[in-house]
């Protein structure tokens, strides 16, 4: 497996690989790999690529007082777990490589960076949106993979392909859970051991949303506060929202009358988790 650490380096080894005939199938990542982050990579090599993934935590999509400096990293264990299911080359910058002085140029999708996490992470998807349309622009993969558990920043880089007319198809990928439904995230190794256990609560209420929806329930105030309520039960969460929203406009709605999702910022102790459900294909 190859370790580029230069942007010419990455693009040298994609021209190889397109001389050779292959597609470019490419996986971006904060790295601190679990199940979740290796799902992609798989789904990257059964669709037949030669697969890339990048591994570069972002200072650009953190916030002043947030956990920038303390992201878990291991890139021995990351380039072991990658190697392990046929990755083929990891891009690993250094910040300055992306960000050389001088740099200037931020991407901002407007309406979908608003609601949701973009309310409690002023700039976070602009520097998402940066860094990915950079690495697309580094990499010119024929497609990438990202997750559902991220499904704000699902939408925005869908906005931003089409939006800036790239040809890459994005694949969604699945959820990956622990046993007990926990979200796989790399930012769980924040949480205390009854922390890890107050959090299972997440997956339990977006259950019962789902379940409720599927028993006909379309009032997305009842399932909204019903989901809150059993957060806001559990004495260690605190909730950061909870909404149900369009799943391609992410606008609040009254009624679920075409596909929406459940979705929810909940900090535990230290650790602000994500997660999300679809309302409805
Ligand atoms: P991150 O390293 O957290 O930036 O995540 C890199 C990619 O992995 C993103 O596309 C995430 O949506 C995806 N991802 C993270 N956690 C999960 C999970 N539990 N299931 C599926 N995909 C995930």
């Amino acid at each position: 497996m190859e370790i580029l650490r230069t942007i010419d380096s990455v693009r040298q080894w994609v021209r190889a690989q397109r001389a050779a005939g292959r597609p470019i199938h490419f996986v971006p990542t904060m790295g601190y790999f679990h199940e979740g982050h290796l799902s992609l990579m798989r789904r990257a090599r059964a669709d037949g690529g030669a697969v890339i993934v990048s591994i570069f935590v972002n200072p650009l999509q953190f916030g002043p007082r947030e956990d920038l400096e303390r992201y878990p990293r291991d890139f021995e264990r990351d380039r072991q777990m990658a190697e392990s299911v046929g990755v083929e080359a990891i891009f690993y910058p250094e910040v300055a490589e992306m960000y050389p002085a001088g740099y200037q140029t931020e991407v901002r999708v407007k309406e979908l960076s608003k609601p949701l996490c973009g309310r409690s992470r002023p700039g976070h998807f602009e520097g998402v949106a940066t860094v990915v349309l950079k690495l697309f622009n580094i990499v010119a993969p024929d497609r990438a993979y990202f997750g559902m558990k991220d499904y704000q920043q699902l939408r925005i880089i869908q906005q931003l392909v089409r939006d800036m007319n790239l040809s890459i198809e994005i694949v969604p990928c699945p959820i990956v859970r622990e046993a007990d439904g926990l979200a796989m995230s790399s930012r769980n190794v924040y949480l205390t051991p009854e922390e890890r256990t107050a959090a299972t609560v997440l997956y339990r209420s977006l259950q019962w949303a789902q379940a409720q929806y599927a028993a006909g329930e379309r009032d997305a105030a009842q399932l909204r506060a019903g989901v809150a309520r059993q957060i806001a039960a559990e004495p260690l969460a605190r909730i950061d929202y909870v909404e149900v929203v369009d799943a391609e406009t992410l606008q609040p709605i009254e009624r679920i009358e075409r596909p929406a999702v459940a979705a929810l910022a909940v900090f535990f102790g230290k650790a602000r988790l994500i997660d999300n459900c679809l309302l409805g294909d």
